[in-house]
C-alpha cells in the first residue's frame, strides 16, 4: 500500500529545489534530499509527504485526554498520529513517536487511509476525530483529506499541535472542517529558540488566527522545573493569552515527567498551583491543572460565583451542571461546547 502523496503546500524553485510551505520553516530541499521534519521529500523537483495514511497510535479517548475541557465534554475521539515533529524538545513526552522518521518506522505502523477512520469514528459512534500524538503539520495532507471527508459525515475534527503551521496550512485546515486546536505554548522567545529551535511569535500569530476564524481554541503548557518555571515566563504567557485570544481562552497547565533527554524531576505540584494562581491574577477566566488526577483544579468554576460546574477526575467527566451553557445559580453563559 502507498503512504507517499504529493504535498499540498509547496513551491517549485529552480535546479529541482523546493520550499515547502507546511510549516515555518519553510524548508528548502535539494533533489533527493528530506525536510527538517524527515516527514517530506524531494524526488525530481516533486515534494512528497511520506507518511499518507501511516499510523504510528489509534485510539479512542475522551476528549479530556488532548486535553479539551470546553470541548462536548465526556465525548470520544478517534485519535491517530503519525511519525516525527517539527520542532526539537528535549523533554517529549510523545519520544517514541516524535523522534523517528516514517522511512524507519514503516514496519511498525499502520495503514489506514481516510475513508476507514472516518468509518471506524463512525462504528465506535465517536463526537469527531484527533490528530494528535505525533505533529500533525507533519501528516497535513493526511490531516486535510480526514478532515474533509469527516465533516461530510458531521463529525468534529481537532488538532493537538505545537501550533507552527504557516498561515496557508492553516487555513487550508479551517477551510476542510478543524473544528478545535489545542495549541502547546511552550514558553517564551528564549525558550523556542533554545529548546525547540522555533520562532515563538508565529505560534501566537496562529493562535490569534484561530481565534478571529472562531474555531475552537483551548492552550496547554508543559510547566519544565527551570524551562519556564518562573513567574515571569508563566505570567508573560497568561497575558499572551489574553491579548491574542480572550481571557475566556481555556489554559491547561501540564504536569512534566522526566522522559527522552530530560531528567529534571517531575514538575511540583505547588508550582503548577502557582501557575494556576498567576493565570488566573492576570485576568484568565479558566485555569486547569493537567496530569494531576483529582486535584480540584480539574473542575470548572464559575468566573463570577465561584460554584463547581464540571467535576473531572481521571479524565472522566463526573457531573455537569450547565444548563444551556449557563450556571444554573447566576446564569453567567460559560463558553463550553455542548449539544
Ligand atoms: S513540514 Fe517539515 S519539510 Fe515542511 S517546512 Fe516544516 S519541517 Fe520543513
Ligand atoms: S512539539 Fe510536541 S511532539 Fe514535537 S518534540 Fe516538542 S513535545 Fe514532542
Amino acid at each position: 500500500m502507498n503512504t507517499i502523496k504529493e504535498a499540498y503546500l509547496y513551491e517549485k524553485l529552480p535546479h529541482n529545489k523546493v520550499k515547502c510551505k507546511t510549516c515555518w520553516r519553510e524548508c528548502l530541499i535539494s533533489d533527493g534530499k528530506l525536510g527538517f521534519c524527515r516527514t517530506r521529500k524531494n524526488r525530481n523537483g516533486t515534494l512528497y509527504s511520506l507518511e499518507y495514511g501511516l499510523i504510528s497510535s489509534l485510539s479512542i479517548n475522551p476528549a479530556e485526554k488532548k486535553p479539551f475541557y470546553h470541548f462536548y465534554p465526556g465525548s470520544m475521539l478517534i485519535t491517530v498520529g503519525s511519525w516525527s515533529c517539527t520542532f526539537t524538545c528535549p523533554w517529549c513526552q510523545n519520544h517514541q513517536i516524535s523522534k523517528h522518521s516514517p522511512e524507519d518506522m514503516e514496519s511498525q505502523s499502520s495503514i489506514i487511509y481516510p475513508e476507514r477512520l472516518v468509518q471506524m469514528a463512525l462504528d465506535k459512534h465517536c463526537r469527531g476525530t484527533s490528530m494528535s500524538f505525533s505533529e500533525p503539520a507533519t501528516f497535513l495532507e493526511y490531516m486535510v483529506d480526514v478532515f474533509a471527508l469527516a465533516k461530510e459525515n458531521d463529525l468534529c475534527n481537532t488538532v493537538v499541535t505545537n501550533g507552527y503551521f504557516t498561515t496557508e496550512a492553516l487555513d487550508l485546515l479551517l477551510e476542510n472542517g478543524a473544528y478545535a486546536f489545542n495549541i502547546d505554548i511552550k514558553g517564551d522567545a528564549d525558550t523556542y529558540q533554545t529548546y525547540c529551535r522555533a520562532d515563538v511569535d508565529k505560534v501566537w500569530q496562529n493562535v490569534k488566527r484561530i481565534k478571529e476564524k472562531n474555531a475552537h481554541l483551548e492552550l496547554t503548557t508543559l510547566v519544565i522545573p527551570e524551562v519556564n518555571d518562573d513567574d515571569n515566563c508563566l505570567q508573560g504567557i497568561a497575558e499572551k493569552i489574553i491579548n491574542e485570544a480572550g481571557p475566556e481562552t481555556p489554559w491547561h497547565v501540564s504536569r512534566y515527567f522526566p522522559a527522552y533527554q530530560f531528567d529534571k524531576p517531575a514538575t511540583p505540584i505547588d508550582t503548577l498551583e502557582k501557575a494556576y494562581q498567576l493565570g488566573k491574577e492576570k485576568g484568565l477566566l479558566y485555569v486547569y491543572l493537567g496530569n494531576v488526577s483529582g486535584h480540584p483544579y480539574e473542575n470548572t468554576y464559575c468566573p463570577s460565583c465561584g460554584e463547581e460546574l464540571i467535576s473531572r477526575c481521571n479524565l472522566t467527566v463526573g457531573k455537569n451542571i450547565l444548563h444551556h451553557g449557563k450556571c444554573p445559580f447566576c446564569k453567567t453563559s460559560i463558553p463550553v461546547q455542548d449539544d
